[in-house]
């Protein structure tokens, strides 16, 4: 069930124009049809609705060349939300590098500058670099600053409700810091966080490999594994924030203890401290997940066993995710997931031995499209997604943080 429940027709007929606002910021550039397939509503309905919004400079015509070449026939009517209406910006804190994109709402990404950081930069100081980034693009792009509907940030490690960084092996210097409230502070934009595998779904899914389908989960394979779901075309969160997280799936258990305080999770299978130790024989020094996929494409077997390995385990805990959730893809990306078939064709295969049959089938699982981008791109699809814009042409700001402290 999609939206509110309606209390009078004319209530009903808001909500299903909210559906209809939401359906593009999802999509994108849509046909009525695509819309009406994910509002659920007729395409009668859509019709008229996209013509109010069309009257009132909401939405605008748009041509994509790809959907023109497709089929026979003439190609369907695209129409996005007005790009003037209104720009998302993302912010990703990587551990060595700080990025920034802007983007319109037509999902049209308009420039992104990348900087260089030195290893566990401090979270304050990240984030001064950070409001200079911003406003370097800004200035560079030309764009009115006043049309900035919210910003959304990616940060390599676990962001609790509250907005606190959670205590964090990948950033140490970010844990107990409330980044959401400091960055919203100085850019004056509202802010919102989210984690890195959350963001990287709706990066792939909007711009990415998880295009076109509305149940997707993308896996975080890094120092951590960690996974976004998406399902119905919405990011699922669960009910404190936590979904997702498969890699303190138990693979056995009576297995090593994990940092989570479990025993036998993926992590201590897949997870970039289990794959270091058990290279340490080979090369005496702590091989970092990147490391280790770069001397596998160069042949050697010791790091191509132990991706190959690590693909078979992740396959165990993907296989029982295919069959609570059912996936139609799964998009596998983070520095782990740049090893391509060594790691996917295992994965393949743990998943159809494990999976019941028709979740099996139903799955494809491909590599990520966006690379390091993903989370960057992740933070701008959640200002596109979560902008609140369906009340006419000028458009409030975004809700900063819709949970409670
Ligand atoms: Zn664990």
């Amino acid at each position: 069930m999609r939206g509110e429940q309606p209390g009078a027709l004319g209530s009903l007929r808001e909500s299903n124009r909210e559906n209809v606002v939401k359906a593009l910021q999802t999509l994108g550039v849509a046909s009525r049809a695509d819309i009406a397939r994910w509002t659920g509503l007729s395409r009668s309905t859509v019709s008229s609705i996209v013509a109010e919004l069309h009257d009132e400079g909401v939405v605008v015509d748009r041509q994509e060349s790809e959907r023109e070449a497709a089929g026979s026939g003439r190609p369907p009517a695209l129409i996005a939300l007005d790009p003037s209406a209104g720009y998302a910006l993302g912010i990703d804190f990587g551990k060595r590098h700080l990025a920034v994109a802007l983007a319109d709402l037509s999902h049209e990404l308009l420039g992104e500058q990348w900087v260089e950081m030195t290893d566990d930069y401090e979270a304050g100081e990240g984030m001064v670099r950070a409001a200079e980034l911003v406003d370097r693009l800004i200035d560079d792009l030309g764009a009115d600053r006043g049309r900035v509907l919210g910003v959304g940030m990616g940060i390599p490690g676990p962001v609790q409700n509250t907005g606190m960084v959670g205590s964090s092996a990948i950033l140490p210097g970010w844990a107990g810091t409330a980044p959401q409230e400091h960055m919203a502070e100085l850019l004056d934009l509202p802010v919102r966080v989210g984690n890195d595998a959350n963001l990287g779904a709706l990066a792939e899914t909007t711009w990415g490999a998880g295009r076109g389908s509305d149940s997707v989960v993308y896996l975080k394979l890094a120092t951590g594994i960690g996974a976004g779901i998406v399902i119905d075309g919405r990011l699922f969160e669960g009910a404190g924030g936590t979904a997702g997280e498969i890699g303190h799936t138990t693979i056995d258990e009576t297995g090593d203890i994990c940092r989570c305080g479990n025993r036998g999770c993926l992590e201590t299978y897949a997870g970039a401290a289990a794959i270091a130790s058990l290279l340490s024989r080979s090369f005496g020094e702590e091989l970092d997940p990147e490391a280790v996929v770069v001397r596998a494409a160069e042949g050697d077997p010791g790091c191509r066993r132990a991706i190959a390995d690590a693909g078979r385990h992740i396959g165990v805990a993907v296989a029982n995710l295919c069959n609570l959730v059912n996936p139609e893809r799964i998009v596998v990306g983070g520095s782990m997931g740049q090893a391509g078939a060594l790691l996917l064709d295992p994965l393949r295969e743990s998943v159809s031995l494990r999976a019941i049959p028709s979740a099996g089938e139903d799955v494809s699982i491909v590599p990520g499209e966006l690379g390091e981008r993903a989370e960057l791109l992740g933070a701008v699809a959640l200002v596109l997604q979560e902008a609140s814009l369906a009340q006419g042409a000028r458009m409030p700001a975004l809700q900063a943080t819709e949970k409670e402290t």
